[in-house]
């Protein structure tokens, strides 16, 4: 038994390294989706702006319709003037001519308008593509960045699994069906290190009785906060 202390140490390592190393796999997709989000902000603002800019197009153009209407009619006002042949008759043709007018002088105000909205539009458009680009190539460095971080994990993990296979290969099977079901239960971490008198996982405190027996080295403790298998690092290691 007191041979397999070494073992699970080793294990222990082997585990708190594998750990360490699941706990930078898991910010992954966050920091993913941060890259993803921002691109997706910076898109919509162009998609806005260009939506926005077809509106106003559609917009102008049929008021410019309208203006083509009113430039007709006033033109076959204008024609009736020469043809009237009353001052009553002439009011009254001019008075219709001022209406016509009036209406295109206010649609050619909202046509004014429009434009000037289209060509703050225009102007910065190149701004926002220009964002939108930039954030787009960051983005890109940033996943293919992560996408090397994670084949490295995943290689340093798949290092570990081969090492940890070799080290539980020499533990009794019943030792070894004990570290394994420990090692699923507690989160990939089945043993862990007396640390200041406590548990290195939870934390717990470890009575004066179990330190004593810990210090002895011959058998692994269980931890009662975690149920964790305890051991003191090797001599010369920060411990207990
Ligand atoms: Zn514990």
């Amino acid at each position: 038994m007191a041979d397999d202390l070494p073992l699970h140490w080793i294990l222990h390592e082997i585990d708190e390294e594998a750990a360490r190393h699941d706990s930078e796999l898991v910010k992954l997709p966050e920091l993913r989706r941060v890259q993803d989000q921002r691109v997706a902000a910076e898109r919509r603002r162009v998609d806005t702006s260009r939506a926005r800019m077809a509106e106003l197009d559609k917009q102008r153009r049929a008021l410019e319709g309208e203006l083509d209407v009113f430039a007709a009619s006033e033109k076959k006002f204008r024609a009736q003037l020469d043809l009237v042949t009353t001052q009553q008759q002439f009011e009254a043709v001019q008075h219709e001519i001022a209406g016509v007018e009036g209406k295109r002088s206010e649609v050619e105000t909202r046509v004014l308008t429009i434009m000037d909205e289209e060509d703050s539009l225009r102007g910065s458009l190149p701004a926002l593509e220009e964002a939108l680009a930039k954030a787009t190539r960051e983005s890109e460095s940033v996943h293919a960045r992560l996408a090397g971080e994670e084949e490295v994990l995943r290689e340093k993990l798949a290092a570990l699994d081969a090492r940890r296979s070799a080290a539980t290969g020499r533990l009794e099977p019943a030792a070894r069906a004990r570290y394994e079901r420990a090692r699923t239960s507690r989160a990939g971490r089945a043993v862990a290190a007396i640390d200041k008198g406590a548990c290195g996982a939870c934390f717990s405190g470890l009575s004066p009785n179990a330190l004593n027996e810990a210090k002895r080295r011959d058998k692994l403790l269980l931890c009662d906060g975690c149920g964790r298998m305890l051991l003191l690092p090797p001599d010369g290691s920060a411990g207990a």
